[in-house]
């Protein structure tokens, strides 16, 4: 992010954008004439000038209307090129590097100025600013003229239809009305699903994605690793997709990202820890160094063509989460990412609500938020809670090994428990392949602080005595081949569980898990462990917004319109309840679905049409090739099992030669069945003889025959109706 060509300032005087060098349009933007004369102003010095000593209360006062303010604004020359203002639409070349220019150009009237308000303060600059320089020079219109217009426009309140919430008018007289741009915001993933979130942000001739994450597969997906969302939208708008903008490092939000960059390769834009975590992932894709992986921290914009992306940070059950506030030209889009209010997090910092409220006070077109927990009452508590819980219970587990699972992306967790260790002088192992990854991760970056030699190996945790450990590991959620649940099955090579073991569940499953996490439960204590789980202590607390969160979230970004996301239906329902609750017409909640084109003017909002969208099943190294046609027989075969029939012809005599004989998987055990496994092969015979007796030789039909016979005289027999392949060999 160094390229440093230009920048773009808001109405607040901050940056909004940072540099891009391929900035068409703005680059584009016509340059105010450059005043020679200007320089021989009495206003500041040019040395002070160049080395961008701007003194912000003296030449901007914020909670003036611009129209009465004096405007101006330098800037260090040494690292930055030129500049765009927002508010008078200009853009500005770095003519201060002659010491003769000032970039933001100088109030056209003198009037405007109130001499007053800077008595204290040094004369500024323009009072001595010769008449005839008063004519402005304005430049063309562009997309990002419009972007700084939307960025300008205030949105009254739905609920309070609070006219004093409009900050900022349209400033200059001189901004024609401009057509904005209509803006597209198309979910592929993350509705009517918890899991591969993704979003597409498209404005005229540029894109974006948001997220880009994977689903793990239920029962209805048998022998599939993982499933992604459907890409295939993005090869109609391939030129147009100026990037990826990450959320967070969760497997719903990144784990897509290396089969979407393998289709196409654009830059990703992630903040630090979650680019950490997305190398990883890369590196198992053989695809680091050949992606652009840029840092971004909170507060930050990136440019997308005619849109601006800016983090804006959250709290969330992994470090480093940011949301997502879009300015584009038909408004802001405010994209909250996964979320909760945590006002005592354990690292970095607590939720930028203060952003959320400018945003909202500037006017935002929509919110986007996270619906998980949308049926949840009240807030979330604090990840905090987890810590007094668990000192309470290396307390009680004086004497014993602890073992700990949680979810491997949880940092603030094994801080915690890391905390613990040190504090009883306990050890700590780490089990399961992304526990080990994701804490290299954290350590390395910063982001988990443990002291030397309290993390040991596992080979060499035989060397302590068992109270003196704490094992962290995998299989929170009972999945069928985490350590955890190797440990209660006693199938793990390392760990034997015994009585002198207490063992602390620290996460709640996620729907649909709870038969696993219970069978591990009862294994774990049925080895005589003691096994403490949430709904017996606070050992877990979410990473989501409840009801009033969201509602806090509502309340300071006030959207005119609101899509929710992330969640179920169910999810998505109770959170447009909850937004119609706080006053947003109903009309202006939309609940949309994967593929849906959801079209804005900057006036209204609604779904206008469909893109194709839906999921891709990655089994091994094959990414879609299974498809509905292969799961119905996975399932099939599952279900009901396989009969193969086999049979050897003489094609010119139409004699049988060898069979029918019968081999079946899945189905019956043959040597228990052989009357009914007899009784097929004479049913198959007498069809297949049939066949050659009327002189058939078209083998699909002979094929068909055969399987129909079968398959009614097993049925009759059985009630059961297995895969039937027969197979006719030709000599
Ligand atoms: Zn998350
Ligand atoms: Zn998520």
């Amino acid at each position: 992010m160094d390229n440093n060509e230009f920048e773009v300032i808001n109405q607040f005087g901050e940056k909004i954008a940072p540099k891009n060098k391929n900035n068409d349009e703005i680059a584009g933007v016509e340059r105010p004439a450059y005043k020679p004369s200007y320089n021989g102003g009495k206003y500041r010095s040019n040395s002070s000038y160049r080395t961008g000593s701007y003194n912000r209360e003296n030449s901007y006062n914020r909670d003036k209307k611009p129209s009465d303010q004096a405007y101006s604004k330098s800037y260090d020359s040494r690292n930055t090129k030129g500049r765009y203002d927002y508010r008078t639409g200009r853009y500005t070349k770095d003519y201060s590097a002659s010491g003769s220019y000032n970039n933001s150009g100088y109030r056209s009237n003198k009037s405007d100025y109130d001499h007053s308000r800077s008595d204290s303060k040094p004369a500024p600059y323009y009072q001595n600013k010769p008449q005839e320089q008063t004519k402005r020079q304005y430049p063309k219109k562009s997309y990002a003229d419009a972007l700084a217009e939307a960025n300008m426009r205030n949105t009254p309140h739905p609920m309070t239809n609070d006219s004093q919430a409009v900050l900022f008018p349209s400033v200059s007289s001189n901004h024609r009305p401009v057509k904005r741009s209509p803006l597209k915001i198309i979910p592929l993933g993350g509705l009517n699903e918890i899991g591969k979130n993704m979003t597409v942000i498209e404005c005229a001739n540029d894109a974006f994605i948001i997220d880009c994450g994977l689903a793990f597969p239920d029962n209805d997906a048998p022998g599939v690793d993982v499933i992604i969302p459907d890409f295939s939208y993005l090869d109609q708008i391939s030129d147009k997709i100026r990037g990826i903008v990450i959320t967070h490092g969760h497997e719903d939000h990144i784990g897509g990202l290396a089969y979407l960059l393998k289709k196409i390769n654009l830059p990703v834009y992630a903040t630090r820890l979650t680019v950490g975590l997305i190398e990883g992932k890369l590196k198992e894709h053989n695809l680091l160094g050949s992606v652009k992986l840029n840092v971004v921290v909170p507060r930050q914009t990136v440019k997308m063509g005619c849109m601006a992306v800016e983090f804006i940070r959250v709290n969330h059950s992994i470090p480093d989460a940011v949301a997502i506030a879009v300015h584009t030209p038909a408004g802001i889009i405010v994209h909250t990412g996964d979320f909760k209010v945590d006002y005592t997090p354990i690292e970095g910092g607590i939720i930028d609500l203060a952003r959320f409220g400018e945003l909202g006070s500037r006017g935002v077109l929509a919110l986007m938020a996270d619906s998980t927990n949308a049926e949840r009452k009240g807030y979330t508590q604090s990840e905090r809670t987890v810590g007094s819980s668990f000192e309470k219970l290396f307390d009680t587990a004086e004497g014993k090994r602890i073992i700990i699972a949680t979810f491997a992306s949880n940092i603030h967790r094994i801080q915690q428990i890391c905390n613990m260790a040190v504090r009883y002088d306990r050890k700590v192992a780490v089990f399961g392949r992304s526990m080990v990854n994701v804490i290299g991760t954290a350590i390395e970056l910063g982001y988990l602080s443990v002291p030397d030699g309290i993390i040991i190996d596992i080979e060499s945790m035989n060397r302590f005595p068992p109270e003196k450990i704490v094992l962290i590991t995998t299989g929170s959620q009972g999945e069928p081949m985490s350590a955890l649940t190797r440990m209660a099955m006693n199938e793990h090579k390392k760990v034997t569980i015994t009585p002198q073991d207490f063992i602390i569940i620290s996460a709640t499953p996620i729907p649909g898990n709870e038969k696993l996490v219970t069978k591990v439960v009862n294994e774990l204590m049925r080895s005589g462990a003691e096994v403490v789980y949430e709904a017996m202590y606070e050992v877990h607390v979410s990473g989501h917004a409840c009801q009033d969160e969201l509602k806090l979230m509502l309340a300071l970004t006030k959207p005119r319109f609101f899509i929710p996301v992330h969640g179920e239906y169910k999810h998505l329902k109770k959170h447009a309840q909850l937004a119609v609750d706080i006053g947003i017409p109903k009309d202006n909640v939309i609940i949309g679905k994967i593929g849906d084109v959801i079209e804005s003017d900057g006036t209204d909002m609604k779904i206008t049409g469909s893109v194709p969208a839906g999921r891709v099943l990655v089994d091994g190294l094959g990414v879609g090739d299974v498809g509905s046609i292969v799961l119905r027989d996975r399932k099939h075969l599952a279900e009901d099992g396989l009969i193969i029939v086999v049979a050897t012809i003489e094609s010119e005599s139409g004699t049988i030669l060898a069979g029918p004989d019968i081999v079946s998987r899945g189905f019956v055990y043959v040597r228990e069945s052989e009357e009914l496994m007899d009784g097929a092969k004479k049913i198959l015979t007498a069809a297949l003889q049939g066949c050659m007796d009327k002189n058939m030789r078209e083998w699909n039909a002979i094929k068909s025959r055969m399987k129909d016979e079968l398959s009614e005289y097993i049925y009759m027999k059985t009630k059961r109706d297995p895969m039937i392949l027969p197979i006719i060999m030709e000599i």
